[in-house]
């Protein structure tokens, strides 16, 4: 993404939603709607259609730029192999992410685009225009400033901050320049616009109720020492495996890659769909040993998962930046419109950093089947 100096404009509502309207005729818009109950984020066909004072949506942003399924390839056998790429990628803009799932998304090009490179991805990202908004009135299940992610990072094309009539706009790439000359009016931001932005996101800070006393650098330590806790066993005799928290959450990079033939046996789709690190059959491999057979273990390995290979790369708390509803600690009553709460504060997490468990020695306590292979 190209950078430039981060010019602040202004714009009134209104004018924001007559280029709202003219951005929609012209692009694939992705935006955050009313749904009941809640909001979700979905192609947006009219500027009133569009909701910037949400608290949270049932399902990420990142559902655009990991699509499930989404084809990889596709091949035919007849008269003679051809293989394409199945990956269709359009130009398209996402409007009104919140920062902690901007966060999420910084975790997901660490993965997706950073040592290795996940070319459908890749492209994705570069296709999607980024507009984001401050979370002024957190949900009151989010801890998000607790885990320093209810700011955005600089990742963004353009930013919008809810002053009353008008909105503060942060513009931070090229794109976003482009996107601003041609179908914004604005007038450059004063002074005290930009110091009345800075007063509305320390007041916003303040209303988080909830949050996790550790910070995110010692997760990855916490985790390690909690590999033993009772916690997740506890979990797991709650946990059913359906996945439902890995779907929705921002973070997971969890995927199946299958192969689908047509009945005439010379053409098919090689295809990835989302996964999850809670399905008893996540850890299976061809041979149908598996890794994980308990819940509890499947509950530790998802918390180990998340958070250790993410956090270990990027210095970033996967799960834990994340607003409360998206982690599997604590049960979401919006998203998942089931189970029981856990608040934050509730959980044994400071004790654990204290060291009151014992500390995991050794992955090889991990429960694993051990029948030898036949043939092997
Ligand atoms: S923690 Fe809850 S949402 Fe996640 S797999 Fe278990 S039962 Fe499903």
């Amino acid at each position: 993404m190209e950078k430039i100096d981060t010019p602040i404009f202004i714009a009134s509502k209104t004018e924001f939603r007559t280029s709202v309207e003219n951005i929609i005729q012209e692009n694939e818009v992705h935006g955050v709607k009313r749904k009941t109950p809640g909001f979700t984020f979905d192609r947006l066909f009219a500027a009133e259609e569009l909701c910037l004072d949400y608290d949270i949506t049932v399902l990420p942003p990142s559902k655009y730029l990991l699509p499930t399924p989404e084809s990889l390839l596709k091949f035919s056998s007849a008269p003679k192999l051809r293989v394409r790429s199945g990956a269709e990628v359009k130009p398209s803009i996402i409007l009104g992410i919140h920062p902690y799932d901007l966060h999420a998304l910084k975790l997901l090009d660490a993965v997706f685009i950073g040592d290795l490179v996940d070319v459908n991805y890749r492209a994705r990202r570069s296709a999607t225009a980024i507009i984001g908004v401050d979370c002024l009135n957190p949900w009151p299940y989010s801890f998000a400033a607790s885990m320093g992610t209810a700011l955005p990072p600089a990742i963004f094309d353009i930013w919008l901050t809810d002053l009353g009539d008008e909105y503060l706009i942060e513009v931070d790439s090229g794109r976003g320049d482009g996107l601003v000359k041609r179908y914004l009016k604005t007038r450059s931001a004063s002074e005290i616009q930009i110091k009345q932005r800075a007063k509305l996101r320390e007041d916003s800070l303040s209303r988080y109720q909830l949050s996790l006393n550790v910070s995110p650098r010692e997760i990855t330590e916490l985790l390690d020492k909690t590999w033993n806790s009772p916690l997740w066993e506890e979990l797991g005799q709650k946990c059913f495996s359906c996945g439902s928290c890995t779907m929705v959450c921002p973070t997971c990079v969890c995927f199946d890659v299958r192969d689908k033939m047509e009945l005439n046996r010379k053409e098919g789709e090689r295809y990835r769909h989302w996964d999850s690190c809670m399905f008893e059959g996540f850890a299976k491999v061809a041979s149908g040993e598996t890794a994980c057979t308990e819940r509890a273990s499947i509950c530790s390995s998802a918390g180990e998962n998340w958070v250790v290979s993410v956090v270990d790369d990027v210095c970033m708390p996967a799960w834990l930046i994340l607003p409360a509803q998206y982690t599997s600690i604590t049960v979401w009553p919006r998203r998942l419109n089931s189970g029981r709460q856990y608040r934050t504060s509730k959980l044994p997490l400071s004790a654990h950093a204290g060291g009151t468990y014992p500390s995991r020695t050794s992955l090889s306590k991990r429960k694993t089947v051990t029948t030898p292979i036949k043939g092997w």
